[in-house]
């Protein structure tokens, strides 16, 4: 512990951010790093507790999130941080976590939600801190590539190249295995490319990293999906095992009336399209969905929603409103949400924060039920017709909505985005390699060893866990590379 008065002498400084009204106009990432000085001594209010909660990585009884799910050492590389020894803190980051300029920049930092020092001040700037560690790390050309120094001549399939099947493929080849990652998309990252927008994670961020593991002697195969183009039975003769790290990105639907409507979508058509233009071709090629001077609404409150606001404001859309089902979440804890969890408070993420720069207000609409898309002759949508909720205990005991009686509601609306969350794995991969499913149709394998019912095949990330965050595939993709070790080994 580098200053054990450190805590009571400092106060938190977040890095700083390009305004709200200033960053709509690109699409670059908005964050500013601190200089070092500033992050030493944010370093230094780490207290180095005797049980440090951000690194636990568990959950709680009722589910909830306790701590980093890397496990990252983060009392070690604060002190590192603050006696300014960036590249031995560096290596401790590596220790754990693959991929820290992604979760750098993405992770919602379950860790500071769990820090001692949040107990009675603001938490230490624990994502910040990572953050400029690895970018420090690339700068200075201490991110070099490793490759095993022998190999082992057993030879693995990874299909899918999001963050479980890149931690998975890292670290097989690190063992010394052969792996080779199937992409179906054109592009190597899963959600990290193709869904997180990118003023949130440069996808020159991602692309390094790729070429980075490439030199490592990872080999990556894109345009190619598993169970289409190249058969289960092919891969299972070529490879000794396959992880399936396909995601989890069936899309919730809403079958109401109108939903046939022009001009409503999926978040996910929405936003991998704006992607693949905007590397294509700074969006020339015009092959996205433009949301200039349109009436935008967002179905759903989440991170994918908050996405599609962002990305709706980049277009200049004339006004954007979000709908959310949910309640409008407490300023502070629940009693019910206690410290060391995640804290569901009320927060204005980046989205919300530039729609109010342009709009005046935060574009949310809590307990808001949507009930039918109306069109006009030519069969686009032009409104949306609501009515607001609320919830109350039914009586199974569980949660229920509620119609406000006289609430009902008509919005303008040029574009709707559904942004209401996903069901589990497309199913077709799965159905060529004959794996399981559990009740929530994600890929039944059991946490630790990962393996299916069909042998020689493992799963991990969204696919097995359904969708959760790029720190948890992570988790999957090292945990699940340790497992299939040991198997080919055996
Ligand atoms: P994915 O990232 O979904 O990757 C799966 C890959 O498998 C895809 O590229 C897919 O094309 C490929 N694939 C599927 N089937 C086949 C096949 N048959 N053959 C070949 N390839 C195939 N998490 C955060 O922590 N922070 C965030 O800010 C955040 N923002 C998000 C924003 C959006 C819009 C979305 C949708 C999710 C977000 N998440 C975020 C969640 C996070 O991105 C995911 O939890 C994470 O990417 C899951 O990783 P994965 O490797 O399991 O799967």
């Amino acid at each position: 512990m580098g200053k054990p008065t450190g805590f009571m002498e400092i106060t938190r400084k977040d890095a700083p951010a390009i305004s709200p009204a200033e960053r709509v106009g690109d699409w670059s990432e908005f964050g500013i790093r601190l200089p070092d000085s500033e992050l030493q001594q944010q370093g230094a209010r780490c207290m180095d507790c005797g049980i440090p909660f951000c690194q636990t990585g568990s959950t709680t009884g009722s589910g909830k999130a306790l701590g980093c799910p890397v496990y990252n050492l983060i009392p070690e590389w604060n002190d590192l941080v603050y006696r300014g020894k960036w590249r031995e803190a560096l290596n401790r980051l590596h220790k754990t976590n693959n991929f820290p300029e992604f979760t750098g920049r993405v992770c919602p930092a379950p860790c500071e939600g769990s820090c001692v020092l949040g107990l009675i001040d603001k938490p230490v700037a624990i994502k910040s801190i990572e953050q400029a560690i690895i970018d420090k790390g690339f700068e200075e050309g201490w991110v070099v590539p490793q490759p095993p120094d022998r190999r082992t001549g057993r030879k693995i399939a990874v299909v899918g190249s999001g963050p479980a099947g890149l931690a998975a493929a890292a670290q097989l080849n690190k063992a010394g295995h052969w792996v080779t990652v199937y992409e179906r998309a054109d592009r190597i990252g899963g959600l990290l490319m193709y869904g997180i927008p990118n003023m949130k994670l440069e996808k020159g961020v991602v692309e390094r990293r790729v070429k980075l593991l490439e030199a490592e002697g990872i080999t990556f195969v894109t345009g190619t999906e598993v169970g289409k183009d190249l058969s289960a039975d092919e891969l299972r003769q070529n490879f000794d095992a396959i992880v399936l790290a396909g995601g989890a990105t069936k899309p919730r639907d809403l079958p109401i009336e109108g939903r046939e409507a022009e001009g409503v979508y999926f978040a996910m058509e929405y936003l991998h399209a704006d992607t693949k233009s905007l590397l294509d071709s700074s969006h020339a090629d015009g092959k996205f969905i433009s949301a200039k001077d349109k009436h935008v609404i967002v179905i759903g409150g989440g991170d994918t929603g908050t996405d599609c606001v962002g990305t709706a404001m980049r277009h200049g859309c004339a006004t954007v409103t979000q709908f959310e089902i949910m309640a409008k979440p407490p300023e502070d804890r629940a009693e019910n949400n206690p410290w060391p969890e995640w804290p569901g408070i009320y927060k204005l993420d980046y989205g919300q924060e530039e729609a109010r720069a342009k709009f005046g207000d935060d574009p949310r609409q809590y307990e808001v039920m949507t009930k039918k898309f109306a069109t006009d002759k030519k069969g686009r949508v032009k409104e949306l017709h609501t009515v607001q909720i609320r919830w109350v205990i039914g009586e199974d005991g569980r949660m229920k909505p509620e119609e406000v009686e006289g609430s009902a509601r008509v919005w303008k609306a040029d574009i709707v985005l559904l942004a209401m969350g996903f069901t589990g794995p497309e199913n077709p991969l799965l159905t060529a390699f004959g794996v399981e499913q559990d009740g929530r149709s994600n890929v039944r394998a059991r946490y630790g060893d990962f393996s299916t019912n069909v042998e020689g095949v493992f799963a991990a990330g969204d696919m097995r866990r359904g969708q959760s965050l790029v720190v948890w595939a992570i988790n999957e993709g090292r945990a699940v590379a340790e497992a299939v070790d040991k198997w080919v080994m055996r």
